[in-house]
């Protein structure tokens, strides 16, 4: 069966045009060849990833952050394409297969991490999990690079957990954290002596059950073993606040870092942390001058690979909560604006994306803020002098016939915010109401002041607990050797084979 395609004709001349190999009919086979590379090669690779990051988070986060005119630091990436997220059995995907599509080639069933598509999440049919193919994190190890994974999320989480394990079912996280540890019966021995820098959430499954953690959190391992002590044993330093961290340094490698039980905070939370945990800027930084300083003092010299997850860009979606959401995504283009500037873009490849996106939108004809408008408006609405986060975190400021600015409405005249969601939390029911003066209970229970308040649920259409991904195609931006191959609409897969063919792994 070929997978039908528009114009076939069209396909065939760009696919010439751009000088890549023509893949007829399905995307997402497992062994497709590497693409043909004959630039200057990458020594290494950082591949960082917005979970849950649209492209209407990013034009949110930019208006909120930079202006809608503005540019964040991946808006100055010279190499940009699509990338679209389906699984082997969904139309819209979780984090396992795309990130298993990302980091291995091979895309896969929802919930299923690092093995290919004739596995079934759980082995529910019982006839054994599929091939397991190697992720990229592992192929960099074998090649004698340095190898990290950091992530704000669990990193036993799908997105870091897909860079180093493979298991037929995302959730047992006890079971992935064993993949990572060297001598366990279960670790995954392509990862030669260990991952190098491993740094993130997610303590409670290296702790546990009976036992209380440093920041007075419960563990979660019913097996009783304190992986914190096996990790040492097995010579890793282990850190879990911000004094630990910044105590780093290259002697310190392998390096495990659990600075939350669960997920770490959210950029806006973490000074209220109670052990204080590194941004994700500060654990970017301190993994590039790690692994940097190891593989230059390696006698393999071989550069090194790293992913960074901004994890909670999409918790705070599934919450209904935009404003940390953009936070959160304001905080990765720092990250990467930092990683940009340290390393040399002649030698390292820097390659972003997200794993799928999310069902928020920037709704109506909102106006800019009035300095930036090109003619003069009269205006009696206040809140359009300083429309919060740039006119993004309030309600709809559209013009009347008259020029003047006014709250726009709904059919029936009452005003609503620019972002919200299909689904989720955030659905009020009943008649609408002002949300400037909404009293509907946000993030924590607290009644927001407004929608700019870091508490406040944008509204939802359909009533859910969770909001939802969503299936759209997501951006890719890359900088650095290889980043010229990240073009056009792509598979996620194209991803690994973009960051294969710059490193010249499998040669
Ligand atoms: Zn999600």
């Amino acid at each position: 069966m070929t997978t039908p395609s528009r114009s076939v004709a069209l396909v065939v001349a760009a696919a010439l045009l751009a000088g890549s190999p023509l893949s007829a009919g399905r995307d997402d086979r497992p062994g497709r060849p590497a693409l043909d590379y004959k630039g200057r090669r990458a020594k290494n690779v950082i591949f960082f990833v917005g979970d849950g990051m649209g492209v209407s988070t990013i034009t949110a986060t930019r208006v909120y952050s930079v202006g809608v005119a503005g540019n964040l630091v991946v808006d100055q990436f010279p190499h940009t394409a699509l990338s679209r997220t389906y699984g082997a059995d969904a139309i819209t995907p979780d984090s396992a297969p795309t990130m298993t599509a990302m980091m291995s080639g091979v895309n896969t069933n929802a919930g299923v991490l690092g093995l290919d598509e004739t596995t079934e999440p759980l082995d529910f049919n019982h006839d054994g999990d599929g091939r397991a193919p190697w992720t990229l994190l592992e192929e960099a190890k074998a090649s004698g690079m340095k190898v990290g994974v950091i992530s704000t999320a669990r990193i036993t989480h799908a997105t870091p957990a897909a860079t180093y394990a493979h298991i037929n079912n995302r959730d047992n996280e006890n079971a992935i954290a064993l993949q990572a540890l060297p001598g366990d019966p279960t670790f995954n021995d392509r990862l030669g002596d260990g991952i190098d820098l491993l740094i993130g959430g997610g303590r409670q499954f290296f702790v546990p059950s009976t036992v209380t953690d440093e920041e007075g959190g419960t563990g979660s391992r019913s097996d009783g073993r304190d992986l914190r002590r096996e990790f040492q044993s097995a010579g890793y330093s282990y850190v879990w606040n911000t004094a630990g961290f910044n105590a780093l340094n290259r002697a310190s490698l392998p390096v495990l870092g659990l600075f939350e039980r669960g997920h770490m905070e959210y950029e806006y939370d973490r000074p209220t942390d109670s052990g204080s945990e590194p941004s994700l800027t500060d654990m970017t930084v301190k993994a590039i001058e790690l692994l940097d300083g190891a593989s230059r003092k390696s006698r393999k010299s071989g550069g090194y690979f790293l992913m960074v997850e901004s994890g909670r860009i999409d918790h705070a979606h599934h919450e209904g909560n935009a404003f940390r959401a953009l936070t959160d995504t304001e905080e990765l283009d720092e990250a990467i604006g930092a990683a940009a500037h340290m390393v040399d873009l002649r030698d390292t490849l820097i390659i972003v994306s997200a794993d799928h996106s999310h069902v928020f939108n920037i709704a109506g004809y909102p106006l800019r803020p009035k300095s930036e408008l090109p003619y003069q408006v009269t205006s009696n609405d206040p809140g359009f002098e300083a429309p919060a986060g740039n006119g993004i975190l309030d309600v709809v400021y559209d013009l009347t016939s008259g020029g003047a600015v006014a709250a726009a409405g709904d059919r029936n005249g009452v005003p609503y915010t620019v972002l919200g969601y299909l689904n989720g939390p955030g659905y009020r029911g009943g008649p609408r109401t002002d949300p400037r003066t909404d009293a509907f209970p946000g993030r924590g229970g607290v009644v927001p002041n407004g929608p700019s308040h870091p508490a406040y649920f944008q509204e939802s259409a359909v009533p859910m607990g969770s909001e939802t991904h969503a299936g759209e195609e997501v951006a890719i931006y890359a900088v650095g050797p290889g980043a010229a191959l990240v073009h056009g609409t792509v598979k996620n897969t194209h991803i690994y084979q973009v960051m294969k063919a710059a490193l010249g792994l499998g040669e």
